[in-house]
């Protein structure tokens, strides 16, 4: 009897999810229209988009969100979708503006051409063979959460090509919480931007990115994997620049003028410390690297790049010391090669912003639960659009979509992922108005 009277009250204060008119298309079938267009980004390139084929899918989602009555909507120069759900609740103004941003081009990495999403209905459990290149496969003991989907529709490209599901999953998903909304107007919510941007795999989109201009206080990337998977940290990162100033002259007649910048070069990476906690390939978690990752040498000069990562502003600081000390010593064993080092900010960790706004991460939480998923707090070795925006401003850590294997051909994700993040978008909107009150 007990049991029956905490049911009954949960069900007159909690909005039921499962009474809400279905949106007029739903995520799956949205996620396999956009995931045919070829949205493939390109790196090194001088213009955003960095290929003009991103328009298409902008173009495409522009008109969708036309449709759906969304206000304010359009394409930029740059390819960056925008547009304003608005508010209805009596007065709008107490809840602030959330935002919330897919991107649509995928990784350079692997074609995106000609995708070919295969439904593996109600799939049983095991290996997933991909059709067209069975040496493609999705091993059961490579992705644990496979163990979770057992009943559901896996989602995967044919293993020719990736799928897309980085982010076109959150596309759909943004889309289809957006028809829900329509559906359903007695879902109450604040004022709703929408952006769907280019260039993320490749850096650069989201610089062009007109925060003022599209109106959010606080906003959300739906561009994470597994269910649940919430992150609010980022690395804080850098990137050091070496170099080795030489003295080249024709080696036929090199006696006692050349100064070859290469041995320089040599020694000093020979001197990085060879284990942990230093390099990527040793450290995971909290711990953070540094990681010589590109070079160009001649006998004049010859410069290294290095990549400095940690979540802690206090060991990027450290690992520059490192660095510098290394410079030292290498100069002096070389003293005749001049070697300067430089360094400059890639991205801050967002949580040095978003510690002051933990509401974020809290209503994501709660946005999560209540679609019956567990949620997750995950760190991301990496940077994400919302790092980019939380240090311009506009505070934005990222959501899950459900997709797995980014950026190659084991890209997957289902039915349940695209339709359970899509019920938590609709539920963290009316948290939002909730607390507003
Ligand atoms: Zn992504």
């Amino acid at each position: 009897m007990k049991l029956f009277y905490v049911l009954l009250v949960l069900c007159l204060f909690v909005p039921v999810y499962s009474q809400t008119k279905p949106p007029t298309e739903s995520a799956v079938d949205r996620f396999l229209r956009y995931v045919k267009i070829d949205t493939q980004s390109a790196e090194d390139q001088n213009t955003v988009p960095s290929t003009k084929k991103q328009f298409d899918l902008a173009r495409m989602l522009g008109k969708e969100l036309n449709a759906l009555g969304v206000q304010n909507v359009r394409v930029s120069e740059f390819g960056i979708v925008y547009g304003m759900v608005p508010g209805n609740l009596p007065n709008n103004s107490q809840a602030p503006t959330i935002g919330f941003i897919a991107h649509m081009d995928t990784s350079p990495a692997v074609s995106g051409a000609n995708v070919n999403a295969i439904i593996h209905k109600n799939y049983p459990g095991g290996d997933i063979v991909l059709p067209n290149d069975k040496a493609q496969i999705i091993a059961d003991d490579k992705n644990p959460d496979l163990n979770n989907l057992k009943g559901d529709d896996i989602i995967t490209a044919d293993g020719t090509t990736l799928l897309g599901s980085d982010d076109k999953s959150g596309c759909a998903e943004l889309m289809t919480m957006i028809d829900i909304l329509k559906q359903n107007p007695q879902i109450k919510h604040g004022n709703i931007a929408i952006a769907f941007t280019p260039d993320e795999e490749v850096g650069g989109g989201i610089d062009k990115f007109e925060i003022e201009k599209w109106g959010a206080k606080f906003a959300y990337t739906v561009d994470g994997e597994q269910l649940g998977d919430i992150s609010d940290e980022t690395w804080s990162a850098r990137t050091a620049t070496v170099t080795f100033h030489g003295k080249n002259t024709h080696p036929g007649t090199a006696k006692g003028i050349m100064i070859n910048s290469l041995y320089a070069a040599g020694d000093f990476l020979s001197n990085f410390p060879d284990n942990a906690p230093n390099r990527p390939e040793t450290t995971e978690g909290r711990v953070g690297f540094v990681h010589p990752y590109s070079s160009a040498m001649t006998e004049e000069t010859s410069t290294i790049k290095i990549l400095i990562r940690d979540f802690d502003l206090s060991g990027v600081a450290a690992k520059e010391e490192l660095l510098k000390s290394i410079v030292a010593k290498t100069q002096a064993k070389y003293p005749n090669v001049k070697i300067d080092y430089e360094s400059k900010l890639g991205y801050l960790n967002m949580k040095e912003v978003l510690k002051n706004f933990p509401q974020l991460t809290e209503y994501a939480i709660e946005a999560t639960r209540r679609a019956g998923i567990t949620p997750e707090i995950r760190l991301i070795r990496g940077g994400t659009d919302g790092s980019n925006l939380t240090a311009r401003g506009l505070p934005t850590p990222n959501l899950f979509t459900g997709g797995h294997n980014f950026h190659g051909k084991l890209e997957f994700n289902s039915r349940r992922g695209l339709e359970k993040t899509t019920e938590t978008l609709v539920n963290l909107v009316q948290i939002w108005a909730e607390k507003s009150k």
